[in-house]
């Protein structure tokens, strides 16, 4: 009970060998010889051997395409923490960068829950090891979805603990990170545990509608190539794709528990060798099938803040029936399953895994990760713990709930949470922009402070230099942290300066 599939080396050697024949196999094989001689004996709560759990994670890395580097840390990942091998030995055989990894990982914590002082400190390790190093969270993920796999193994009480952990705080990060398809396995396999009822309920309607469209779905993938292929337009795949249990389910709660309400259970998926060929195919697919008005979404030329891009579009299909296609070229679509992961790169001069200039820069966090940044700075500047509890709403509503993509006149994208305002906004961009904001304009035309923006939307945010700083006001509306926390730093520390500057002095009743 509980146990995975048993893996040997030699499935992970076979593994690495498909996706990339000049890995470094040896430092794979010295990793597993290594983590197995220093395991040996031990075993999971499932009764396997323990190795079976490093070589798990492992696996799942290599699906991802991840770097020898980071496989062998997978392989490595509890050696230090559970066994008489200390990081010093790993340092020694291994060099100083795997020896990191492992070392990020262990203070990530082992699963250990005592309340929910606990669960904050797990919170704070978990950013500030991303902050540090992301590659140490994908390792996390990987070891968290065979530990998710093996819960059968262990006490009630626990596993669910773990389950909910895994949704609330690892599936929403690995969102964040664009790796759409890791979050799906975490919430998928925690959804089990945390909701039995729900899942049995949203599997069984699943199953059913799975059964019901499948015939439908082989057809209609039919006749898409037949259409692409009549217009000359090349394709590499065309397959349907189920949603994820744990999102179907969202998306049900969403719609009146309604599968017939939700156009997307199901959806056609086209992988296309270019960019020009999503496009010219979506047009063969509206010239075949009527779109739904407002249903088409070019992610291609907008990405998701999370990087996400596709072309969506939904159709009427046979008798009202109704259907979703994705287009997307390969690249793409690896990026939508494994996000960051996706861009690891191999470099076959230097022998060596590169990173790609876009996970340089989440190592090297720029702009764009600006929010794990925030989440360090945050761990850090609290120092009390019932401040950061109560700073745990705040922070979910920043950093885990779905997010907006605007502009500046300049075309510089700036990424706010859902239902920002023109204070996010300003307060996002500078703090002297946010303290001396006085107006906004919104596409070009003047925009209400308290009214919420939208993705896409253009700002322009009017100063007032002689401005003294933010309305306390404004507090009502701000919907991130940062702002909030600007607007109340000011408000603290020049109140007085404040009510000076807005209140005419003969309003104070004194004269000088
Ligand atoms: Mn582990």
């Amino acid at each position: 009970m509980g146990a995975t599939a048993t893996f040997t080396l030699n499935d992970l050697i076979a593994q690495i060998r498909a996706i990339r024949p000049n890995a470094d196999f040896q430092l794979i094989e010295r990793a597993f010889a290594l983590a197995d001689a220093a395991h040996k004996g031990q075993a999971r709560m499932s009764g396997e051997p323990y190795i079976q759990h490093p070589l798990h994670a492992a696996m799942i890395l290599v699906e991802m395409h991840a770097p020898d580097q980071i496989i062998a840390a997978a392989l490595l990942h509890d050696v230090p923490e559970d066994t008489d091998v200390s990081l010093e030995e790993i340092k020694e055989h291994f060099g100083e960068d795997i020896a990191s990894m492992v070392n990020g990982i262990s203070k990530v914590g082992k699963i250990k829950y005592r309340g929910v002082e606990r669960y904050i400190e797990n919170l704070r390790k978990i950013f500030v090891a991303m902050a540090n190093d992301i590659r140490v969270m994908i390792i996390k993920f990987a070891d968290r979805l065979h530990n998710l796999q093996t819960l059968d193994a262990i006490p009630q009480k626990k596993a669910y603990r773990i389950a909910l952990e895994s949704l609330e705080i690892y599936a929403p990060i690995a969102g964040r990170l664009g790796m759409g398809e890791i979050k799906g396995r975490l919430e998928d396999a925690s959804f089990k545990y945390v909701l039995p009822k729900e899942y049995e309920w949203t599997l069984e309607l699943a199953t059913k509608g799975t059964q019901s469209k499948q015939p439908h779905i082989q057809k209609i993938i039919e006749q898409t190539k037949e259409e692409l292929q009549n217009s000359n337009i090349q394709f590499i795949d065309i397959h349907g794709r189920y949603k994820h249990l744990y999102s179907l389910y969202r998306k049900l709660l969403k719609y009146g528990r309604d599968i017939t309400k939700i156009y997307d259970f199901t959806a056609i998926r086209c992988i296309l060798p270019s960019t020009a060929e999503c496009y010219a195919a979506l047009g063969i697919i509206h010239s075949r099938w009527t779109p739904l008005k407002g249903r088409i979404k070019d992610y291609i030329s907008q990405p998701k803040p999370n990087g996400y891009r596709s072309l969506h579009t939904t159709v009427f299909y046979d008798r009202g029936a109704i259907v979703e296609f994705q287009m997307r070229t390969p690249e793409m679509h690896e990026a939508a399953e494994f996000g960051i992961a996706a861009h690891w790169n191999y470099d076959e001069t230097k022998g060596q895994e590169m990173m790609s200039d876009r996970f340089k820069n989440l190592i090297n966090p720029e702009k764009e990760i600006e929010w794990i940044n925030q989440l360090a700075v945050m761990q850090n500047t609290i120092k009390d713990k019932k401040e950061f509890l109560a700073s745990l709403e705040e922070l979910k509503l920043d950093v885990f709930r779905d997010r907006i993509f605007v502009y500046t006149p300049k075309g510089d994208v700036i990424d706010l949470p859902d239902e920002s305002t023109p204070i996010d906004f300003a307060y996002a961009i500078h703090t002297d922009i946010g303290n001396t904001c006085a107006s906004a304009k919104v596409n070009g035309m003047i925009h209400p402070l308290d009214q919420p923006l939208k993705s896409g939307d253009i700002i322009e945010i009017i100063t007032n230099k002689s401005r003294k700083g933010p309305n306390p006001d404004w507090l009502r509306f701000a919907k991130t942290r940062h702002a909030k926390t600007k607007i109340r730093q000011f408000a603290r520390a020049g109140i007085a300066d404040w009510i000076k500057d807005v209140i005419p002095t003969a309003m104070r009743g004194k004269k000088k």
